[in-house]
């Protein structure tokens, strides 16, 4: 029954392989479901646009698994 869609990319997941976001769009607010290896890549892809090297990405990626 609870088959999601990653709104990333777009295969399909059960609802505990990924988590809701929340996201603004203009003046509302949109609940998309994301599976875990595209929020990974998400925030990867958010860290390397605040100018971190790869470096640094893979220490924090690896501290945020030990600390969970
Ligand atoms: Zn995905």
């Amino acid at each position: 029954m609870s088959k999601k869609n990653c709104f990333d990319c777009n295969n399909h997941f059960e609802e505990n392989e990924g988590k809701m976001l929340i996201l603004n769009n203009g003046d509302k607010l949109i609940w998309h479901f994301y599976c875990f290896a595209c929020l990974k890549n998400w925030s990867i892809r958010a860290l390397k646009a605040k100018g971190l090297s790869d470096e640094e990405i893979q220490k924090t990626t690896y501290k945020n698994k030990i600390t969970k």
